[in-house]
């Protein structure tokens, strides 16, 4: 049985103009205050008190359902009150400890493992990092840069992989990079699978192959321009970078090749991991075995900072204390992420995103039927993208979202994709207020 957190916040209210009087005091003093690279509020201009299940309530008393989540963090949506339990009993045992052995740091790294498909689980390793996805794709190239002795490192088109320095060296993000001179060297980009976006454009049906001749051929080419990499670092899905799902082909492919030439494959589960897109890992969609696997976000159960990188043992040959870091032993977050599995696993939340995943995309498709301004539904679970003719009109759509009480996220080129990214305990109830408010969101920017 699904069971969101019980909660006195069940349906979308908002009354009257947004910010209203409160939030648009608070939105003034951090504008005031706080640095000019903030960015959420920007286009989402709510202040928020509090958050509980797949809702929010602003400091005007609106109430939004939050189809954001933290950045797609929040697999129990807000709060949940069990996870909130497990917190608050760990809070005055210990709450930091570097990275000295703890219980629930042996809980939690029993977790991750054994979440591992079977025949990976016994030869993974664990790093904790600093509890950022951005760290632990920083620690990910480390490892396989020493493990290699190499230098380069191959990415793809529309990758996000964070906003340290060298994981945005990673990233596709041109205007980020732009005014960052001399990121990481030797990082080269090749054509990512999108069935609309791949620089390699024609027939979307045959991208994957085409996509995956390219690199393939590349690597292999002797004048290729591109010394053996370090490792080769892929989304499952691309988050940021507009619910774009990579094909089977593509994912097993560059697998076959990279094992064949000797070359970590590093797969960024940052946004993916922990059941986003139906199974505990996006990987097991494809039946593949990487080399490295990030994660973050989600495994920190209700938000709380963490994160990891898993790895091949044949990989472990840095040296003591080659990714240091102050805040590697967060309990709090070791305890929220074992008390957040094991809901998953009791409640049978993994078939809920299967299910509820189907049951929105195909909601997604029939407003795609009904208005030309939608020119794209794609995605896998509940990380789904709709896409829009231009930026501008994906934009609008979120503000009159936000109007009617839903909370969307935007990206891929352009922003012009609107994302949904519901907690994975949505209930059918909830997703319906959701697609209901979008519908009318889409109906009222296509009839301007
Ligand atoms: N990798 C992926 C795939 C992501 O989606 C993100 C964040 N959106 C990151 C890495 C970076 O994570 P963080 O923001 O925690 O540094």
């Amino acid at each position: 049985m699904i069971v969101e957190s019980p909660t006195v916040l069940d349906a979308p209210s908002v009354r009257g103009e947004l910010p209203g009087p409160t939030s648009a005091r608070a939105l003034a003093r951090q504008n005031a205050r706080e640095s000019n690279a903030r960015s959420y509020p920007r286009n989402l201009p709510i202040a928020i008190a509090r958050g509980l299940g797949s809702y929010v309530e602003d400091l005007d008393g609106n109430v939004f359902i939050d189809f954001l989540m933290n950045a797609g963090t929040l697999a129990l949506g807000h709060s949940h009150p069990e996870v909130v339990e497990a917190v608050q009993r760990q809070l005055p045992l210990l709450v930091a400890a570097l990275d000295f052995p703890t219980e629930p740091k042996d809980e939690f790294t029993s977790l991750q493992l054994g979440l591992m498909p079977e025949p990976m689980r016994d030869r993974m390793r664990i790093q904790f990092c600093g509890p950022t996805g951005a760290n632990a794709v920083d620690a990910a190239l480390k490892l396989c840069k020493t493990a290699t002795g190499r230098a380069d490192v191959v990415s793809f088109h529309g990758g996000f992989h964070g906003s340290s320095h060298s994981a945005l060296a990673l990233t596709g993000l041109v205007s980020q990079k732009r005014p960052i001179g001399n990121a990481m060297a030797g990082v080269h980009f090749f054509p990512y699978p999108s069935r609309r976006h791949s620089a390699l454009g024609g027939d979307p049906d045959t991208i994957g192959e085409r996509c995956l001749e390219y690199f393939e051929r590349t690597l292999r080419d002797p004048l290729g321009g591109i010394p053996l990499p370090a490792a080769v670092i892929l989304e499952m899905v691309q988050g940021e970078g507009g619910a774009e799902p990579a094909p089977t082909v593509f994912v097993q492919g560059v697998r076959e090749v990279t094992r064949d030439l000797g070359v970590p494959l590093i797969v960024d589960e940052v946004q993916t991991g922990w059941g986003r897109t139906g199974t505990w890992w996006a990987f097991e969609h494809h039946g593949i075995e990487p080399d490295v696997v990030v994660a973050s976000k989600a495994i920190g159960g209700i938000g709380l900072p963490v994160a990891i990188v898993l790895y091949d043992e044949e990989l472990d040959r840095w040296s003591p204390g080659a990714h240091t870091g102050t805040f590697r032993g967060n309990q709090l977050a070791f305890v929220a992420g074992v008390a957040a599995a094991r809901i998953i696993e009791r409640d049978g939340i993994l078939e809920n995103v299967r299910e509820q995943g189907a049951y929105a995309r195909a909601a997604l498709e029939e407003l795609q039927r009904e208005h030309e301004l939608v020119v794209d539904v794609r995605g896998l679970g509940l990380m789904l993208g709709l896409e829009v003719r231009d930026g501008a009109s994906a934009r609008r759509i979120q503000r009159a979202a936000l109007n009617r009480g839903l909370i969307v996220e935007l990206g891929g080129r352009q922003d012009a994709v609107v994302r949904i990214l519901p907690p994975l305990n949505v209930t059918r109830r909830t997703l319906d207020q959701a697609l209901e408010i979008l519908g009318a969101a889409i109906a009222e920017v296509a009839a301007a």
